[in-house]
């Protein structure tokens, strides 16, 4: 038996586990890698409303393993390694983790990416407690509350007026005063009047109240250093989002940031090799969407292959 495999997806979010239940039916036998993140981002959020469905909403790591179960159930195969290198320069490409060697006739990418977060200890104890790094996510859990956000993107400014339909009081910080964010983007949140601002200034750390929930921040001053107590219910982080495309540097065209280029729907540069869910689109990023575009891989996939074996067959013939 031929070691070389349909289809290998790396990456076990939804966009990951839809194209392998999509690649599954379609009895391509898929092999999912799971990665360092198995369920991706959506495990390390709480409570997930508005994944349709589910209309009393989802704990978001039992979301995904639902998800999982699903891809196991019509035979995808699941391995807990880490891809470490590629090599899509022929086919079958080939792949690497700390363990073994893999050879498929076809990629699918669903690396996803990660929220760049500010990188204090208290940050990612109280990730779920109060601490968000999606608004759209968890805004609707701070109904009524005073929250601070953090950032000066368009991310930010997106996010500071999504949180204005749920909470009384948003207040951007940011670390200088002038913005990385659109004009637009702007002046729609400095005409919002639930949005308030602090600038230069920079989050040191959070803090919790006996509840374990957050209380307050200490905010310091970047142009005079003095450090104050900010009262706050929420913290969300929206300093940008980072594609997890590292592996992928050199291989596959991506743009200025880093997000895998696709077109045709989800074809990458390299023949063969898809791409589907936040890895390769920073303009919606949910957990539907991501799904969605997993199915659209394993169908752009098996419409490849199954060309290709027609080709092959052709030629054979001739
Ligand atoms: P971004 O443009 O890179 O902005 C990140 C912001 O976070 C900057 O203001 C930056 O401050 C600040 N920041 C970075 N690290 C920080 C830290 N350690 N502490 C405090 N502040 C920090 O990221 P983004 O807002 O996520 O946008 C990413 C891309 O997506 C952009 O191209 C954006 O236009 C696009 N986008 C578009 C839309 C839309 O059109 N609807 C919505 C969202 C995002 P400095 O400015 O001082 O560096």
């Amino acid at each position: 038996m031929s070691d070389v495999r349909d289809v290998i997806i790396i990456g076990s979010g939804p966009a990951g586990y839809t194209a392998a239940i999509y690649a599954a039916r379609a009895n391509l036998q898929p092999l999912l890698f799971e990665g360092m993140q198995p369920g991706g981002q959506l495990t390390i959020t709480t409570e997930v409303e508005n994944y349709p469905g589910y209309p009393q909403g989802v704990m978001g790591p039992k979301m995904m393993d639902d998800f999982k179960a699903q891809a196991a159930r019509f035979g995808t195969e699941i391995v807990f390694e880490q891809v470490t290198r590629v090599d899509f320069s022929r086919r079958p490409f080939t792949l690497e983790t700390d363990f073994n060697q893999y050879r498929a006739n076809a990629v699918i990418i669903c690396t996803g990416a990660s929220a760049r977060l500010l990188g204090l200890p208290s940050e990612i104890k109280l990730m779920g407690h109060g601490v968000s790094a999606c608004a759209t996510c968890d805004g609707a859990f701070f109904k009524n509350r005073e929250v601070i956000i953090v950032g000066g993107g368009d991310t930010a400014m997106e996010e500071a007026n999504f949180l204005t339909r749920h909470v009384a009081k948003v207040t951007v910080v940011h670390r200088r005063e002038g913005f990385r964010a659109s004009k637009i983007m702007l002046e729609r949140a400095q005409a919002n009047p639930k949005i308030a601002w602090l600038f230069n200034r920079v989050v040191l750390d959070i803090h919790a109240g006996a509840d374990g929930k957050v209380k307050s921040v200490t905010l310091q001053d970047t142009k005079t250093g003095a450090q104050s107590e900010f009262a706050t219910q929420g913290v969300f982080v929206a300093i940008g989002h980072k594609p997890n495309t590292e592996l992928f540097q050199g291989v596959l065209d991506m743009d200025e940031t880093g997000y895998l280029k696709v077109h045709k729907g989800t074809y990458t540069s390299v023949e063969g090799v898809f791409a589907a869910g936040d890895v390769a689109d920073k303009v919606y990023r949910q957990a539907i969407t991501a799904a969605g575009m997993g199915c659209m891989a394993a169908i752009d996939c098996e419409r490849w292959l199954e060309a290709q074996a027609h080709a092959a067959t052709h030629a054979a013939q001739a």
